[in-house]
């Protein structure tokens, strides 16, 4: 053995030193110091951290870091006083779900979400073109969206069939269709079984029954709340701000808000239009021309796919609609 070649311990302790002078130089955390954590909530400069042992502190950012949303995974330290830290890091989004602020400009509003579930009912009644903006905003976003069919309880045997034919066009396509009656509690163990393990997100047109699913879902949000409210002092921002919840026994997180509840209306791009249809995709790429629109161009594949009846005339339509709808 050469005479001046280190032990593995001496190499460990030289190096553990240099990190620590790099720390102090750079005034960074020791990796002992942080740990990780899931921003549950955000509210101006401060945000709502629970740590890995389930513990809720209130945390402010390092100034270097981008603005950080509920659903981040973040690294932070602990601050001068109990219940405070610093977030120091952020891991990479998997997903973000964004709108625009009051200027037009993009605001993020959560990340890591994994499927987007669209509540839509008999009453207010079903309807496929808000169903698929919804739909389209979500496959844009690159976030699985499902179908919930709430409030079946209302429906005569025949009027279910017919409900039932009318998203049977959705499943064929690929989509995941729960129906459900929060009011009588059926279907909701599939609705369990489609949360479970996941982070979701509830969407859809004012009266369907969102707030009585999460209810339903979450029997301890008012409890949740009202601890968010003494964490940060601020109750009032807790109806307005997106939220992380963990629905009971672990079962998967919820996160919502007002403004989440409300996406899908505007989140549309235009050029991107034909990627919100699923089955459109496989057709586009043989239209004639390439920045083919599917109106009237000739060699249009999805008008094609149309009359040989491999797309739905109905999904067509509701493009076009869409499309008439976007500025350009
Ligand atoms: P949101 O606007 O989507 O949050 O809808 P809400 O949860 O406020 O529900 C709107 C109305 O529908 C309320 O009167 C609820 O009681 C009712 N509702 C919710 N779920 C059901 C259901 O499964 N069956 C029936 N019959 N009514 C329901
Ligand atoms: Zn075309």
């Amino acid at each position: 053995m050469a005479k001046r070649k280190l032990t593995k311990q001496q190499t460990t302790r030289i190096r553990q030193q240099q990190d620590k002078l790099r720390r102090q130089s750079k005034n960074e955390p020791s990796a002992a110091d942080t740990q990780a954590g899931l921003l549950i909530s955000h509210y101006g400069k401060t945000s709502l951290v629970e740590t890995m042992q389930q513990d809720i502190i209130t945390c402010i950012n390092r100034p270097n870091l981008p603005p950080l949303v509920c659903g981040d995974h973040v690294i932070w330290q602990p601050g001068e006083k109990q219940n405070e830290g610093i977030i120091v890091a952020v891991n990479e989004r998997k997903s973000e779900l964004a709108r625009p602020d009051n200027q037009g400009r993009k605001r993020i509003i959560a990340a890591n979400i994994d499927q987007i579930l669209v509540i839509t009912a008999a009453k207010p009644e079903l309807n496929e073109g808000l169903l698929d903006r919804y739909l389209v905003a979500a496959e844009l976003t690159g976030i699985t969206p499902v179908i919930i069919f709430n409030k079946t309880d209302l429906l005569s045997e025949t009027e279910f069939t017919g409900y039932l034919q009318r998203l049977e066009e959705y499943q064929d396509i690929g989509y995941q269709v729960i129906f459900a009656s929060c009011k009588r509690q059926h279907g909701l163990d599939e609705l369990h079984h489609c949360l479970h393990g996941k982070t979701s997100i509830f969407v859809g047109q004012s009266g369907v029954g969102k707030s009585s699913l999460v209810n339903n879902l979450l029997p301890e949000a008012n409890a949740d709340t009202a601890e968010v409210s003494e964490a940060t002092g601020k109750g009032q921002h807790t109806t307005t701000t997106a939220r992380l919840y963990h629905l009971p026994g672990d079962e998967g997180e919820l996160i919502d808000s007002p403004g989440i509840r409300e996406f899908g209306l505007w989140q549309i791009d235009k050029a991107q239009l034909t990627n919100g249809f699923r089955e459109f995709t496989g057709y586009a790429e043989q239209c004639k021309f390439r920045n083919c629109l599917h109106l009237n161009e000739p060699g249009c594949a999805i008008q094609q796919a149309v009359k040989e009846h491999k797309i739905s005339g109905k999904r067509l339509d509701s493009y076009h609609r869409i499309l008439a709808s976007l500025g350009d």
